[in-house]
């Protein structure tokens, strides 16, 4: 059939999951409705079909000859709303990433379809005579099969038969993808009663056995954040009407998580005058529906959570709903349990190591607007949370708001645009500002800056001991990974009956390994870099490609046999505690020894009741957490980053430090921190040793300004990697080349340059720094690049990174 002359075909551009920059343009069947922006369809793609979301674009003025037509809808309803549309598309350009891996990022890959293919009998099959085709009518004559129910009748010939079939045309392969069934959990979640008597009640004999078994369900669940309803009866093996029962003899709190306001718990707190400052200015702007971006600059322990929740409050007062990001996944479960305590039922949590359907149930509740709090990772920044009024960034400064993997957007940047598209107030936190958002607010004006210049409760800022830890290496002649000042401190606390928690910011037992006889230390094959023990596990790790080995007896380059084991990792650090102080409960907490979020979860409780002594860990450890009884903490040597080549690497140092200080002495007991460094004179340490950052931004102002970097100029990096190492070099060199041509108006192009780590899984990395005075002329440099011929053709080795964070 043929379309009347009248009638142009339809078209929509769909946008796909494929590393190319243009959407695609594709026919609308007849007889279906132009799917709307934000629907999937399934098109098809190369020899197969893919699943992509049509968006709305003008069509091309031409239209490609051989007009493919989609396949399949998917949705019949668009599943992303237009805001979200909108901003995905501003996220693409912003870092030149194509539109359809954004869109794969902004909800979760469990609601993609689970595409079937149903094999129909056609006109001719019907009518071929031979034993093939016979075999096939058989099967198929009732009807359209899927391959599994296929091979139920046709055995072993199954894949020959369908082969000759679709060649032949005795059998046509259709296609179809129905839209995952959507659960949006408008159940209600059960949470004791506030009054504390549920311990007691339990094991009250005068209290009906079944409301006994609930209540025991709800005490063992109360650390893992709120059950619902259905769950709790359940798992108590009770129906679900002795919860409403409970709840009518006040015994537990049913909260429909639907769209309405919830009663949530009052503030323990009264707020101070700073506090109570931050919040009337944000939630004025929110109220008069301003919007503005605010950096809420708050020494450790100030009560910055406080005020995200009290803004968290009025936001949802006002039938309005809030995102509120955390850096890492170890934090999430400590922040939402605090804001689950206040909000109850309307929280939705995203993980980014929770489980796939689990993450879905989620986001479809933030859709639906049962859930209308949304916190989590930078994941969460894609949450479709329906009438947007707040969005908090917490710890705005932590890299871990960086996406590594492409797309690679930073979530607080974004997370700013999100709120500038939708004008509602976006508060970003931290008692170390990034260097960009300080200058934003204090110098720039662009932010609003508020500031908590003092603890919450009247506490204050620990102590900070420095251990110049050359010194101590020439009057010890040891190499132990705890000074004598920090040892006798741990034995101090220890004794008082306080936690301390102790941060080395690498993992495994020992960090190299060295052969005494040719000086050689073993390196990972494939990366430049050198293999990191690990004892407890028994092997070498690379910790760039996660190769495992074996740990060799004798050094593999000259056969000697004194290999040494040196560096410290975290894994030697917990045991040297763990061997000084044998009455001590120490725990570790990296990625070797904490894999999941219920895992973080557990050892947070453990570390908050008290039930650990000592953590030891990486700079997860460092962030976050607020427990009172913490009174000492330890920093081994956090500074080693001051001496790689990156130009945050002072900052980064200044915040770890900082923010590792922080936990201590945030209850009534005073803290200390000892802080072991192979760099005391360093600006970044001793600013972080007085916790003033004032005086440490003074400093990395001057020199970012002196040598033009953020924020005094817009970055790109540009990675070429390739096995060859002739072809990196000659080809890095054509791509600055390329660039050098195109820039104007002061961009600078820096390198071509061997990467830090010059080697990783086997290819080979150069990489080159474009450093512009103004944004739009950097993407205009790296749009013609990416649709030059070169750019096409070398889009497998060239890897572009907008806004990099590390330069490693
Ligand atoms: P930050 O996020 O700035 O590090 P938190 O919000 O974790 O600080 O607050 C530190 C501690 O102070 C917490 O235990 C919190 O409950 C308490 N707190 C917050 N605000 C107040 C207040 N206005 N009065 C008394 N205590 C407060
Ligand atoms: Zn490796």
């Amino acid at each position: 059939m043929t379309s009347s002359p009248r009638e142009p075909a339809r078209t929509v551009q769909v946008a796909l999951p494929v590393p190319l920059r243009h959407t695609f343009t594709y026919a609308v069947p007849e007889g279906w409705r132009t799917p709307a922006p934000g629907c999937r369809v399934r098109a098809p793609f190369g020899r197969a079909a893919a699943t992509g979301m049509v968006v709305s674009e003008a069509p091309p003025s031409e239209l490609p000859p051989g007009l493919k037509s989609l396949r399949t809808l998917v949705d019949q309803e668009p599943l992303l709303p237009p805001e979200m549309l909108a901003f995905t598309r501003r996220l693409a350009d912003h870092y030149l990433a194509p539109l359809g891996m954004v869109l794969r990022c902004a909800y979760p890959s469990a609601l993609d379809p689970e595409p079937r293919t149903l094999y129909r009998l056609t006109e001719e099959g019907a009518l071929a005579r031979n034993a093939a085709s016979s075999a096939l009518r058989e099967a198929l004559g009732a009807g359209p099969l899927p391959r599994p129910k296929l091979a139920a009748a046709l055995g072993a010939a199954t894949d020959a038969l369908l082969a000759e079939g679709l060649r032949r045309g005795w059998i046509e392969a259709e296609e179809h993808a129905r839209a995952v069934r959507r659960r949006t959990g408008r159940d209600h979640v059960a949470l004791l009663a506030p009054d504390g008597r549920a311990e007691a009640l339990r094991d009250d004999e005068s209290l009906p056995k079944p409301f006994r078994k609930v209540l025991s369900v709800l005490i063992t669940m109360a650390d893992k954040g709120y059950p619902e309803a259905g769950l709790a009866a359940k798992l108590a093996r009770v129906p679900l009407f002795t919860l409403s029962e409970m709840a009518e003899a006040g015994l537990v709190e049913l909260f429909k998580t639907a769209p309405t306001c919830l009663p949530g718990r009052p503030s323990p707190h009264a707020l101070s005058e700073d506090q109570a400052r931050a919040v009337a200015a944000v939630r004025g702007a929110m109220e008069q529906g301003r919007g503005g971006t605010f950096l809420l600059y708050g020494i450790t322990g100030s009560g910055k959570t406080e005020v995200y929740l009290r803004l968290i409050e009025a936001a949802l007062a006002t039938g309005g709903a809030a995102l509120y990001l955390v850096p890492e996944i170890s934090l999430t479960s400590v922040l939402a349990r605090r804001l689950l305590e206040r909000l109850g039922g309307t929280v939705a949590i995203l993980h980014s190591s929770m489980g796939e359907k689990e993450r879905a149930r989620q986001w479809l509740r933030a859709r639906s607007g049962a859930a209308r709090v949304t916190i989590g990772p930078r994941s969460a920044l894609f949450a479709p949370l329906q009438n947007l009024k707040l969005v908090v960034v917490d710890e705005e400064h932590d890299p871990s708001y960086k996406q590594q993997d492409h797309p690679r957007y930073h979530a607080r940047d974004m997370a700013i645009l999100r709120g500038t598209l939708a004008s509602i107030p976006v508060v970003l936190g931290s008692a170390t500002p990034s260097v960009e958002s300080y200058y934003n607010a204090a110098e720039e004006g662009k932010y609003t800056l508020l500031t908590l210049s003092e603890r919450a409760g009247g506490a204050l800022l620990p102590a900070v001991e420095v251990v110049d830890m050359r010194r101590e290496y020439e009057e010890t002649d040891g190499r132990d990974a705890l000074s004598r000042l920090l040892a006798s401190r741990l034995g101090e606390a220890l004794a008082a009956g306080r936690q301390a928690v102790v941060l080395r910011n690498r993992t495994g037992f020992a960090t190299f390994v060295l052969c005494r006889r040719c000086g050689k230390t073993l390196q990972c094959p494939d990366c430049a870099v050198s293999l990191t023990h690990h004892r407890k596990a028994g092997h070498l790790r690379c910790h760039y490609c996660g190769r495992r080995a074996a740990v060799p007896s004798l050094c593999p380059e000259c056969g000697g046999e004194f290999l040494q084991f040196l560096g410290i990792g975290t894994e030697r650090v917990e045991e040297r505690i763990a061997a000084a102080f044998p009455g001590a409960r120490v725990a570790r907490m990296d990625r070797d020894a904490v894999r999941s979020a219920q895992e973080y979860d557990r050892l947070w409780l453990d570390f908050e009741r008290g039930r650990v002594d000592v953590l030891v860990g990486t700079q997860m450890v460092a962030k976050g957490h607020d427990v009172h009884n913490v009174t000492l903490v330890g920093i081994l040597s956090a500074d080693f980053i001051l001496g790689m080549p990156d130009f945050r690497s002072a900052e980064r140092t200044f915040q770890l430090v900082t923010q590792a200080a922080g936990r201590a002495g945030r209850g009534a007991h005073a803290g200390t921190v000892v802080l072991q460094s192979f760099h005391p004179d360093h600006y970044a340490v001793q600013a972080a040793a007085a916790q003033d950052f004032a005086a440490f931004y003074a400093k990395d102002i001057r020199y970012r300004k002196m040598v033009g970097y953020p924020p005094f100029s817009a970055l790109a990096r540009i990675e070429v990697r390739h096995a060859d190492h002739a072809r990196v070099g000659a080809l890095s060199s054509e791509v600055a080349a390329f660039l050098r041509a195109g820039a104007e108006g002061r961009v600078r192009v820096l390198g071509p340059s061997p990467a830090f780590v010059p080697r990783v899984e086997g290819r080979y990395r150069h990489q080159i720094l474009l450093k512009s005075p103004t944004r739009a002329r950097l993407r205009a440099l790296l749009a013609s690049l990416l649709d030059s011929p070169l750019g096409t053709r070398t889009s497998r080795e060239l890897d572009v990174e907008v806004d990099p964070v590390s330069l490693l």
